[in-house]
């Protein structure tokens, strides 16, 4: 197919692992919905920077000049890539998790926060200060929207409420219809957040467009290293909340007043929460992970995943014992995740064998979603085990799951491996 691009270069193309057969194989790294590699250009450009890094905002060298005009344009290609508002903040932070708990430690007195069950724990748990209604897990995409709606409607209106929902879910792969419940959220007087990690590597996302207050994602899931993260959207709530994390940085004046104590005036900027010396080299990847994925133009990536999304799914139908893991159906849009159980096989066990046999990387086990694998593979919660490899008697139901995901850097060669060693 001509419209589909060549894959993106990506770290780690060349690497060969042992098999225990004998010999060594190219590594097919096909877990990108857990951490993606990274992009060659990335790469290139904080190897470029690295050398001349020093420390940001307080410098007075031109090394810090330099760092610090680096990463507040790094936080201007940010706002440009999720297409920002004028006056939304982006924090820089370590990862979603690092943002969702951020959000979390902002929410105004007295709000009620929704969340469906099907949601990855990043998004389930850090609501500990608020009271949580959990949401079951719809059917369709419809129906989503309806429980929202129902949900939001029973509540007090007057008091402020935060809704939270993936974009796109790192087990099925399946988008979430984030405009309707965007729109459901604001019709009740509700703000919304979006849990962007799996949906930013593989489509644009637009804040404004997509009508979300905030939006959450991993610079390891974008092509770009560990270590850091993002929360843009609106600064009322950020700019009200007390610092999350508190030191220098974060304080623009702090004075010791009569009585001994102390008193402290916060930056109202995204400063407020981004105390210590900041991860100048992981905005700057990034900001640079932004630039290359906008350059290489999300139109021909989502067609070259789409058809890889095609080829994984045709090539699993073929074989009869694999049940492929869906909440809104097949004809349901969707990333290039997707989790799957073999009759007969344990999961574990199988995604081991795709490694020391194959040199096959994926995912086992219920993938930091334990309400929404079990919903999906219709097993009694009572009896399961913890995350990682709980063992099915034979004959008996999965008790977890197997996940393959790719991106932009996966050649075709990576999932045809993958299917021939499923079948
Ligand atoms: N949300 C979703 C949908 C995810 O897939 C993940 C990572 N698996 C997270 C949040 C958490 O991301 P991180 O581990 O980078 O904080």
């Amino acid at each position: 197919d001509q419209s589909v691009c060549a894959p993106l270069p990506v770290l780690g193309a060349d690497v060969t692992v042992p098999l225990v057969t004998g010999g060594e194989v190219a590594y097919a790294a096909l877990d990108y919905a857990a951490s993606a590699p990274a992009l060659q250009r990335v790469w290139d450009d904080v190897a470029a920077y690295a050398p001349y890094y020093g420390s940001v905002h307080r410098g007075a060298g031109y090394l810090s000049q330099l760092s610090t005009d680096l990463f507040e344009n790094s936080r201007r290609t940010v706002a440009g890539f999720l297409d920002c508002r004028e006056g939304d903040q982006v924090v820089f932070t370590r990862s979603t998790t690092d943002s969702l708990n951020l959000l979390a430690a902002a929410l105004p007195a007295g709000c009620r926060v929704f969340v469906f069950e099907t949601e990855h724990h990043a998004s389930l748990l850090p609501w500990t200060n608020a009271q949580v209604t959990y949401l079951d897990a719809p059917r369709t995409p419809d129906q989503a929207v309806a429980t929202l709606e129902r949900a939001l409607a029973d509540r007090d209106p007057y008091g402020p409420a935060l809704v939270c929902v993936t974009g796109a879910s790192n087990v099925t792969g399946e988008l979430w219809p984030v405009r309707e419940l965007a729109a459901a959220a604001h019709a009740h007087g509700a703000r919304i957040v979006l849990d962007a990690a799996q949906l930013a590597p593989h489509h644009p996302v637009s804040v404004r467009e997509l009508d979300v207050d905030w939006v959450a994602f991993s610079g390891h899931k974008l092509y770009a290293p560990f270590g850091s993260g993002v929360l843009a959207g609106r600064a009322d709530w950020l700019r009200e909340a007390e610092p999350y994390l508190a030191g220098g940085g974060a304080s623009r004046r702090v004075t010791r007043r009569q009585d001994g104590g102390v008193d402290v005036e916060w930056h109202e900027s995204a400063a407020r929460h981004e105390a210590g010396s900041p991860n100048v080299i992981g905005a700057y990847a990034i900001a640079s992970a932004c630039r290359a994925l906008t350059e290489a133009g999300f139109d021909s990536l989502v067609a070259r995943e789409r058809h890889l999304i095609e080829k994984v799914r045709a090539g699993l139908a073929e074989v009869p014992e694999v049940r492929v893991l869906s909440l809104f159906g097949d004809d349901a849009p969707r990333v290039g995740v997707i989790s799957f159980v073999v009759d007969g096989w344990n999961s574990s066990h199988f995604a081991a064998a795709l490694s020391a046999e194959y040199g096959i990387g994926v995912r086992d086990g219920l993938f930091c979603a334990h309400p929404l694998v079990r919903t999906l593979l219709g097993s009694d919660p009572q009896t399961q085990g913890e995350c990682g490899a709980p063992e099915a008697a034979p004959g008996e139901k999965s008790l977890n799951a197997i996940r393959v995901s790719f991106g932009a850097g996966t050649p075709d060669e990576h999932v045809e491996r993958f299917l021939a060693a499923v079948a």
